[in-house]
């Protein structure tokens, strides 16, 4: 908490020193240049600006989206971008520090939940909720700078991970084509095309998952990890179970919360535990084991490794693989 603390005053003043008779470095194109904080927000950002913007991910491919902290580089970055676009929940407590820090009078600053209708992060039957466990609660690492103790108890802790329904997906590009209009009606034509090509992608998306829980055998998905699918389930109205919520630090579960999932799997016959990207796995190796079901992947689009960034995979990509990993897990 700190660190960043010290690190937002050297970055900000090294800025207001680099500020006297130098203008702030743009990048070497004309172009836009746009920051998004994680992997949803840089290629949504992608999607739509296409090749008329230079588009850049703050986090670095396969690291761990709840844990990052901004370097002073990267602050430098923020303060140097036309757009930024963020998430705006519980891993992106930092931000608000960053932003009050700098001048962000010439910037346009989107932050998905705003985008969309947020739900609070859920904790449903079985779940392990670290507060409970005495875990040490949570301090947003801007505290005393931005944020309040008072403001913090406030607001309600909204479920980050909007982006995993597709249909939020057209509500923050839609957001995202409305900023760069407005900077740069130049190319206001092609955003308008590159924005109606994506949403139709994403009905086409939204479709396939309403067809493969529909003709599904069954509605429920267990997770032998955490839980950033929230928004889904609500969407395509599947119930849930895991270990753990969206943004929970926990990877180890209890023998209680394990048991408990093992339980679930062997009462409804469920044929597949999913865990998350970038996951260790153990927790739903350990279940499968036990049960006899299948392991797999439905990834949260969070991050990417390193292969798939450098690749241009993209969130429709990651999404139509967890088409068939729901198929598997539905029938
Ligand atoms: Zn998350």
């Amino acid at each position: 908490m700190k660190k960043i603390f010290c690190t937002i005053i050297a970055v900000a003043m090294t800025i207001s020193l680099a500020g006297c008779g130098t203008a702030p470095t743009q990048n070497s194109s004309d172009k836009l240049s746009i920051i998004g904080v994680n992997f949803p927000a840089y290629d949504f950002a992608r999607q739509v600006a296409g090749d008329k913007a230079q588009i850049s991910m703050l986090l670095p491919p396969a690291s761990e989206s709840h844990s990052y902290e901004p370097t002073p580089q990267d602050i430098i970055k923020i303060q140097e971008c036309d757009i930024f676009i963020y998430g705006g929940g519980e891993s992106d407590t930092w931000v608000s520090g960053v932003l009050e820090s700098i001048d962000t009078s010439a910037k346009s600053v989107i932050k998905m939940l705003d985008c969309v209708t947020p739900v609070e992060e859920e904790i449903v039957e079985g779940m392990q909720d670290e507060e409970e466990e005495g875990e040490s609660a949570y301090v947003p690492v801007e505290d005393g700078i931005a944020a309040t103790e008072e403001d913090e108890e406030e607001e309600p802790e909204y479920d980050e991970h909007v982006w995993t329904n597709p249909q939020n997906v057209q509500l923050i590009a839609r957001k995202i084509a409305d900023e760069l209009r407005v900077r740069d009606s130049g190319n206001a034509d092609t955003y308008q095309k590159n924005l109606s090509d994506f949403n139709a992608e994403l009905i086409k998306l939204d479709a396939e998952f309403e067809q493969v829980v529909a003709s599904g055998k069954r509605k429920t998905i267990v997770f032998g990890d955490r839980f950033p699918f929230r928004y889904f389930a609500d969407r395509y109205d599947l119930t849930y179970f895991a270990a753990f919520p969206g943004c929970s630090t926990e990877t180890e579960a209890s023998a209680q919360t394990v048991s408990f999932l093992i339980d679930k799997v062997k009462a409804e016959r469920i044929p597949v535990i999913f865990h998350i990207e970038l996951s260790n796995k153990k927790m739903a190796t350990a279940i499968a084991e036990q049960t006899g079901a299948k392991v797999l992947e439905l990834h949260a689009s969070h991050n990417v490794s390193k292969a798939d960034f450098e690749s241009g995979k993209s969130y429709l990509d990651i999404m139509r693989t967890n088409i068939s990993a729901l198929k598997e897990a539905l029938n």
